[in-house]
């Protein structure tokens, strides 16, 4: 057994105290390592940069310990049972940091447990310490890992349990005075746990959630509805902007802004709700979909290095894709509703000139250069796996249907890549997903999976939506007027870049996307404008200044490129991008069934 010790040290120094004891250490001198990222999150971030103070001892006796690359510690030799220990520094709020004050304490065990090389599959024991304190006595315990119970049914302070290194930094742990409710789903208890000062609506809470993990947990089990975990922790972190998740076996770590909980004088599904829903169906999506059915690349982790796939279109997008779908599937949306979310993710993609230029196979594969490490030029270069990955998840979903005259759908695809995969540990190898796809549909999906998946090809939305008997449409952006009033429409000029959010007020560049008016004229990100036609603008007054004006118009720009005047004529282009509109249309029966087997409504 490897024992783990972990002590919220000096909360107002945001300072954790970890030791780990080793029985028997490697003869040759004992390497320890810190993971260089976190699973789930594909970006390297050299955890290591937060550790202080590293010292080692066997019984009383010191024992030399040396640094021998970034991430990783030797100690000499030693007979007897070595402890390491060493300080880490906390103070990121994300969800796949560490962070302790003294309101609360989260990590992440790879952020704060250092891997024992060589006894990665040894099971090991966490002590988890309540802070020394009289305001920390009522503090309690939120995670999955395996230990002891609180009298409300959560977790306490002591000892705790995994059965090896992989698990121990698979359950995030939360430490605090937080708000805690359960309930079951599928005979299975979960634990929703809300840090951060809010109002929400526990009740509602727990009931949409319930929903949608019970009809989670039946597609993957429509016959026995078992689920994969004993327990499930819904860790919320609840702050005034933020949003983010990250997946784990048996919970997940979300942060969420407070205007997106459900309160109780507001009975509607508000646009935040729902995206606090959809992030939660996502996360839990995950329970099956790349946590156990995983890619083969992922299996087991290499933790000190990035590990390639370009299969993240399938296990991040294809969660994208069933996040809503479970939403509107569960009730807790209307199918409008689900229309309407469809409607943006194809806008979003479809608007963004980076697609044409990159494929999701190779966005899954660059992960950790591109899509985490977004700059100005990423919407003109790379594609998202997430939400295009979701667009070839409906693609394929409504492809299926038609092919086996609904027969067959994605859930099939997902179910037997369940049992082959999921169900046996074994990691999902690359051109797996395709194969296993078109064995359900029975037709060739060679050319499908070339052009979108391995190519910059759109998906045939518009053709496709039409066989669920839902209209796709567009409507050009900014136009004034309404169907209601049937003023004459004017499709308004855009600027084609977006504003820096913050800039103290100046109508400053932060993004100039291809194509548009801005980069025709010579604007780049990082620009500020400062006149438009010989009158003063700022980032309040630049938009509607240019809607003032007609396509075609030409207009006097001055703007600074850092503290150098430059004097442009800016002439305004048709807006590159168009918003998508899903409607119900009168289909023929079969369509309006097969809408009906698809929503589940
Ligand atoms: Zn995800």
């Amino acid at each position: 057994v490897i024992r783990y010790r972990i002590v919220p040290i000096h909360p107002a120094a945001h300072l954790w105290q970890v030791t780990v004891t080793v029985d028997k250490p490697d003869a040759r001198g004992q390497r320890f390592m810190l993971p260089s990222w976190i699973p789930g999150s594909y970006m390297i971030r050299e955890f290591a940069r937060h550790v202080g103070r590293v010292a080692a001892h066997c019984g009383d006796a010191p024992v030399a310990c040396e640094k021998v690359d970034k991430n990783t510690w030797k100690c000499s030799p030693v007979d007897g049972p070595l402890t390491l220990s060493y300080t880490v520094y906390a103070w990121d709020l994300s969800v796949r940091g560490a962070h302790l004050d003294d309101t609360h304490g989260f990590f992440n065990g790879a952020n704060v447990f250092m891997l024992v090389e060589g006894q990665r599959e040894g099971a090991c024991e966490i002590e988890i310490v309540r802070p020394t304190g009289e305001r920390y006595q009522g503090w309690k315990v939120a995670t999955s890992l395996a230990g002891p119970t609180a009298d409300d049914g959560g977790r306490d302070f002591g000892v705790y349990h995994a059965e090896n290194y992989d698990a121990l930094i698979d359950h995030p742990v939360e430490m605090g005075l937080f708000t805690h409710a359960t309930f079951e789903a599928c005979g299975v208890k979960h634990h929703v746990v809300l840090t951060g000062r809010h109002r929400a609506d526990m009740t509602r809470l727990t009931n949409d959630l319930q929903k949608v993990c019970e009809t989670q947990i039946r597609l993957f089990e429509p016959e026995t509805a078992t689920a994969p975990m004993s327990e499930y922790w819904f860790l919320i972190t609840v702050v005034g902007d933020g949003f983010g998740g990250l997946e784990h076996r048996a919970s997940t770590a979300l942060i969420v802004s407070r205007d997106e909980l459900p309160l109780a004088n507001e009975p509607r599904v508000t646009t935040g709700y729902r995206k606090l829903l959809s992030l939660a169906s996502h996360e839990y999506f995950h329970t099956w979909n790349v946590k156990r059915i995983l890619p083969e690349r992922f299996a087991p982790y290499d933790l000190t290095q990035e590990n390639y796939t370009k299969q993240l279109w399938f296990f991040e997008g294809f969660t994208d894709y069933y996040d809503d779908l479970m939403l509107v599937r569960s009730g807790v949306i209307t199918v409008l509703e689900y229309l309407e979310l469809e409607a943006d993710g194809i806008g979003r993609v479809l608007s963004q000139a980076g697609r044409t230029k990159q494929s999701v196979a190779e966005s899954s594969f660059d992960a950790w250069i591109k899509y985490y490490r977004q700059d100005e030029n990423s919407p003109n270069s790379i594609v998202s796996y997430y939400q295009k990955g979701a667009l070839i998840g409906l693609a394929l979903d409504l492809t299926i249907r038609q092919a086996t005259q609904d027969q067959k759908s994605l859930d099939d695809v997902m179910r037997q890549l369940w049992t082959r995969f999921g169900k046996t540990g074994i990691g999902v190898p690359e051109g797996e997903i395709e194969r296993g796809a078109t064995a359900v549909a029975g037709i060739d999906l060679g050319d499908f999976f070339a052009q979108t998946v391995y190519g910059t090809t759109d998906p045939d939305l518009v053709g496709l939506l039409a066989t669920v008997g839902v209209t796709l449409s567009w409507r050009a952006n900014g136009t004034t007027g309404s169907s209601t009033t049937k003023a004459p429409e004017r499709v308004l000029p855009t600027l084609g870049a977006k504003l820096a959010s913050e800039s103290n007020g100046d109508a400053k560049l932060a993004q100039v996307f291809d194509g548009g008016s801005a980069m025709a004229a010579g604007l780049s990100a990082g620009d500020t404008i400062v006149a438009v036609d010989r009158l003063r603008v700022n980032a309040g007054s630049l938009e509607r200044r240019i809607r003032s004006y007609d396509i075609g118009s030409t207009l006097d720009v001055i703007a600074f490129r850092r503290d150098e005047m430059m004097e442009l004529k800016l002439t305004l282009l048709e807006p590159t991008t168009s918003t998508c509109v899903l409607t119900l249309n009168e289909s023929p029966p079969e369509a309006k069934t097969r809408r009906t087997n698809w929503l589940g409504r």
